[in-house]
């Protein structure tokens, strides 16, 4: 009938594609992070919410060939804020995983940025709607080159950080996730049976806040990668 576009992936060193299945994100997991958007980090377990799948997208290639290393600034917000967040990539699935089996699904790692409506996502907070316009909007989800486990190895801990125009914004360590990538990967998989293809972006450290046109975003995780990439 048509053609439908897979999302794929550029990977690190390599003329292979990731492709894309499911994009699962984990919401405050860094203490840090909850307490900054008025959360009890200590009592609160984790919760999971959805971006479609081709709101990922590797920025170097950029949403279209003549857009490389671009974000388009979305429509209909004056607060989009910047989430930069460990993305665990699945090499195969299953249901009700154990935390001591879940690495065994993990292909590889990126660095990811979590874009998010902040004004849109406090009015759905506040009404009790969905978060879907303030979390699935399109090129949400720009991502660093993915490299596999034999790269990177498990990271679980390691500086976690994004700089806006040089600006160093938010800074972490991974050892501080209130839920570890084992029991991220467990917990999601409780919900929903994972597959090869899923991603899962495993929340953000504190000092999330507003980009604006023209701004110079590089994030960066300690002996996983990079995400650099400009507003518009
Ligand atoms: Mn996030």
């Amino acid at each position: 009938m048509f053609a439908v576009n897979q999302t794929t992936l550029a990977v690190h060193n390599s003329d292979d594609r990731f492709p894309v299945r499911r994009v699962y994100c984990v919401g405050r997991n860094y203490a840090d992070h909850a307490r900054e958007m008025g959360s009890d980090p200590d009592r609160e377990p984790p919760f999971f919410f959805s971006k479609p799948r081709d709101a990922a997208f590797t920025v170097a290639e950029g949403i279209r060939p003549e857009l490389p290393g671009v974000v388009p600034y979305p429509p209909l917000t004056g607060n989009l804020h910047h989430e930069v967040e460990l993305v665990v990539a699945l090499g195969s699935g299953g249901s009700s995983v154990t935390p001591e089996h879940a690495l065994d699904l993990v292909w590889g790692y990126g660095v990811g940025v979590d874009l998010t409506r902040r004004d849109l996502q406090d009015v759905a907070k506040k009404t009790g709607r969905p978060w879907e316009t303030a979390k699935g909007f399109d090129a949400s989800a720009p991502l660093g080159l993915l490299a596999p486990v034999t790269v990177t190895g498990h990271p679980a801990a390691g500086r976690i950080s994004l700089s806006v125009n040089g600006e160093i914004r938010q800074e972490g360590d991974l050892a501080e996730q209130i839920w570890s990538v084992p029991e991220v990967i467990s917990h999601v998989s409780g919900f929903v049976e994972l597959a090869a293809g899923d991603l899962i972006m495993t929340g953000t450290p504190a000092g999330v806040g507003p980009l604006l046109r023209g701004d110079r975003v590089l994030g960066s995780i300690d002996g996983v990668g990079l995400v650099d990439f400009h507003v518009v």
